[in-house]
């Protein structure tokens, strides 16, 4: 039984559930290094879930365990973005996805390491050190979302909570083995998120298992009066509409994919693929050919609006001044982001980028009018290990199959396809804006549809 039926059917209380994850965590995150800080509040907030479900008035999440990224505003805890910037920076407030997950009686277990500032595919940036991958020992867990991810891998939490700006849900997702969403831009409210490039970061849902993702992401999604970018969509009840019957549902896979990743994580890839068409989907082959431009175009973008988000941080509201106590990429982004935002570069570098964006975007969009939906692996390569070091530029390339989506503004969720020398490798899923439903439905049969 899942967490979510043992709660419903009452075999398990909030407080339990709260308890054995504490006990869990306890025990193991010495070594997975998933959790930042705890809620000390977490028991206390459980037990007024119990009371709550006695009265029969408990929300959609009664009781389930819910970890929060550490560049997400959780009140009273504190926002570290992994950073020394904001190492005791505590939130004054809860962001709006917080205060959605409290009305439905969720429970906030804790904040999680992540890259610093959300930059990075591995973390290992982090200034609170790195996090294991506790699916494949030895290998980094990915990111910047691994807090999240391997606090789900581990077991110290039924859900979680990530950002996705250029992947960040979906490659820690895949190398962990779990499920993670990337809604929609402007789907679910990123008030309360700390910038990483707002024109591209959302906060979307892991969990362990699919109806468990659509359940934290139908909370999380919605019109807010207090944010302008967000859609006006009535709220989505994706967990009940899960089905597994793809009949009729076309997936395209684009040559390009092959070309840019390993083999091993490709034939992983088709043996899910036909699965899918097991259950009644048809495989048919798209083209992608500008996929090479969708890293520069991301990280141009990345470094010019970082900069401009990090000039906040200039040691006088909040904790210290940024360039004079972050890590090296951090500083690396601030740098490059600096010298092209200047005039003369703009035109060169990020006019630039803004082209390449909309023909990535034009080109993912139109790909996607003929299926329903787009289908391949979520990384290149598989997770290094742990230490190993890389270039930037060779950390960067993790993202050249994330990215796409970010760019286009449309939907992507992974889920494991199988495992290559016992390292999970996630399929990805993209569809048209707001059709999170198909990417839901399509993983859930991959899953087995229970
Ligand atoms: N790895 C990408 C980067 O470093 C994506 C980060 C993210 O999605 N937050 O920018």
């Amino acid at each position: 039984m899942s967490a979510l039926e043992e709660l419903r059917s009452g075999a398990l209380s909030a407080k339990e559930n709260v308890a054995r994850y504490l006990e869990a965590i306890e025990a193991r995150d010495g070594e997975v290094n998933a959790f930042i800080e705890l809620n000390p509040h977490a028991e206390q907030e459980a037990r007024r879930v119990d009371e709550r479900i006695e009265e029969g008035k408990a929300g959609k999440l009664a009781g389930l365990v819910v970890a929060v990224k550490s560049n997400i505003n959780v009140r009273g805890l504190r926002a570290t973005c992994a950073s020394k910037t904001l190492e005791n920076y505590v939130s004054p407030y809860d962001a709006t996805v917080i205060e959605r997950i409290r009305r439905e009686d969720g429970v906030i277990i804790g904040m999680t390491n992540m890259d610093e500032f959300a930059c990075g595919s591995s973390g290992e940036t982090s200034y609170f050190g790195p996090t294991q991958n506790p699916s494949a020992r030895g290998r980094i867990p990915g990111g910047s979302s691994s807090g999240s991810a391997a606090a789900i891998a581990a077991g110290f939490a039924d859900l979680a909570l990530g950002s996705d700006t250029g992947g960040s849900i979906r490659n820690p997702a895949s190398h962990c083995g779990v499920v993670g969403i990337k809604p929609t831009y402007g789907l679910v409210p990123r008030h309360g998120l700390i910038d990483l490039a707002m024109s591209l970061d959302q906060i979307g849902p892991l969990a362990g298992d699919v109806r468990s993702a659509a359940l934290l992401l139908e909370v999380i999604a919605g019109h807010s009066d207090r944010e302008a970018t967000t859609l006006r969509v009535s709220p989505p009840e994706y967990s009940s509409a899960l089905s597994a019957d793809l009949s009729g549902m076309r997936i395209g896979f684009a040559r390009e994919f092959e070309e840019y990743t390993a083999k091993e994580i490709i034939r992983e890839v088709k043996h899910a693929l036909s699965k899918l068409e097991a259950q009644g989907a048809s495989v048919v082959e798209v083209e992608l050919p500008s996929l090479d431009k969708a890293l520069p175009a991301y990280y141009l973008t990345v470094f010019v609006e970082f900069f401009s988000a990090t000039r906040r941080y200039d040691g006088r509201r909040y904790g210290y001044r940024i360039e004079e106590v972050c890590g090296e990429e951090v500083l690396r982004r601030i740098m490059l982001g600096r010298y092209i935002s200047q005039k003369e570069y703009s035109g060169r570098y990020y006019r630039r980028a803004l082209q390449f964006r909309s023909l990535i975007k034009r080109e993912v969009l139109s790909a996607l009018a003929e299926v329903d939906l787009l289908a391949g692996p979520t990384t290149p390569k598989l997770p290094h290990r742990l230490g190993e070091s890389l270039s930037p530029l060779e950390m960067y390339a993790y993202d050249l199959l994330t990215v796409p989506a970010n760019l286009a503004g449309i939907p992507a969720g992974v889920v494991k396809a199988g495992e290559v020398r016992g390292i999970p490798v996630g399929l990805q899923l993209h569809a048209r804006p707001l059709e999170e439903q198909k990417i839901l439905n399509a993983m859930y049969a991959l899953e087995g549809g229970t």
